[in-house]
């Protein structure tokens, strides 16, 4: 029996526990042990004495993370059970491959391991903890991931600095915790990209559009591409590939716009049919002919990133995709995305709805997207799925 100190709940507030989902709220909360630590492990108790889980302590809405139901022990080996297992299912899902090296290995609650990211770019692992817990089996698990067989991977770079909550004052530093730099290309779907873990956003690279990025290569051929909020160029690369006539990329950060840029480069180095514009995307759009483009790409940041934000966010999408089916050339194809994790399915359906019945164009709806394989959902925890997208049609 693991003797971690002891969080006891309120009566009746260990249901959505026994439903398996891995959030003890601090409202459930009746009891915390003394001097208890931010990042500490605990054993969580019902009001009646039974012991429900083993999991990690932070201050907040979501006081901890359940690893484990029942008993057990959390440590080196914990960790590595959990990676082989996540490893096991990417092979499954083919993501492992000579023309492939770029995929997510954990996906927090989807993967079983609350709190933690880990983004695979060839041999380098990018180490994401978003829980205290996690900051402090960094060292642990980057450990684990060296030591997974066949994975190959030997350098691992931890990025936790705007992830941690910054009340808890852990200080964390942005640094290899085993190896250091090495080449910084990754494949996807035999393309190559330049990833920027040290400077980019979140791991350096959106490995979540992989899957939408090979449907939009096969409704590229003979298209005038514009991919708004361009980021790396991901769509814009596939695009290319893909036959596109023209492909233009625009993303308000030139930093963007030169990664853009190196990566069509990288895959197309003579190619003329590719233009990047470092300009404001709502800008741009309003600025454009009808008819200039006939593959629209919409894939902004998250426009709300918390609950509060939510009415401004939908404003937002509407807005934007308001502007491209004005814009759009008849028989046009949109890929609109949110990825807010607070805008539900229906509220951004019911967003792109408001904009296109603005237009009165006739549209159809040709696919419904979601994230890929590899951010998988915990099925306990419908919270982890965030990513949306339409593929419509425009008459
Ligand atoms: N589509 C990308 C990811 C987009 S991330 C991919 O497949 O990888 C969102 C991008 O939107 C960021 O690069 C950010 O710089 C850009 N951005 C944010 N606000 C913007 C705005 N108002 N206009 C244009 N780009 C914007």
């Amino acid at each position: 029996m693991s003797s971690y100190p002891r969080i006891v709940l309120r009566r009746g507030k260990e249901q959505s526990l026994q439903r398996l989902h891995p959030w003890v709220f601090s409202g459930a909360v009746a009891q915390l042990p003394d001097n208890i630590e931010e990042g500490d492990i605990v054993s969580v108790y019902s009001s009646d004495g039974k012991l429900i889980g083993v999991g990690d302590y932070q201050v907040g809405s979501i006081t901890v993370r359940i690893l484990e139901w029942g008993d057990a022990v959390i440590d080196g080996q914990f960790f590595a059970t959990r990676l082989k297992e996540a490893y096991r299912v990417r092979r499954a899902l083919g993501l492992i491959r000579h023309d492939n090296n770029a995929f997510r290995l954990v996906h927090g609650e989807g993967d079983f391991l609350p709190g933690l990211v880990v983004d695979i770019y060839g041999d380098t692992a990018v180490l994401q903890a978003h829980s205290p817990g996690m900051h402090f089996f960094r060292d642990t698990i980057a450990q684990s991931l060296v030591d997974l067989n066949d994975a190959g991977i030997k350098n691992v770079y931890y990025k936790s600095e705007t992830t941690l909550p910054y009340k808890a004052h852990l200080d964390p530093q942005n640094e290899y915790i085993i190896g250091d730099y090495s080449t910084n290309i990754a494949m996807e779907n035999g393309l190559k990209f330049h990833v920027d873990w040290l400077k980019g956003q979140k791991t350096g690279f959106f490995v979540d559009q992989r899957d939408n990025r090979s449907l939009l290569e096969s409704y590229s051929r003979g298209r005038k591409v514009l991919n708004m909020f361009c980021y790396t160029g991901g769509f814009s690369v596939y695009a290319l590939r893909g036959g596109a006539e023209l492909v233009h990329s625009v993303d308000s950060s030139a930093k963007a716009v030169t990664l853009t840029e190196a990566n069509v480069k990288l895959n197309f180095p003579d190619d003329t049919r590719h233009r990047a514009f470092a300009e404001d995307a709502f800008k741009y759009i309003g600025s454009i002919d009808n008819d200039a483009y006939d593959l629209i790409i919409l894939d902004p940041p998250a426009f709300a990133k918390h609950r509060s934000a939510l009415k401004n966010a939908l404003i937002g999408y509407r807005k934007l995709n308001a502007k491209a089916f004005e814009r759009i050339a008849p028989g046009g194809i949109l890929f609109t995305f949110s990825c807010s994790q607070a805008v539900s399915r229906e509220q951004f359906r019911l967003a792109v709805f408001s904009a296109a019945a603005q237009s009165r164009r006739r549209v159809r709806i040709l696919h419904q997207l979601t994230q890929p394989a590899d951010h998988p959902v915990n099925i306990y925890h419908p919270e982890g799925e965030y990513l949306k997208g339409l593929i419509l049609y425009v008459e």
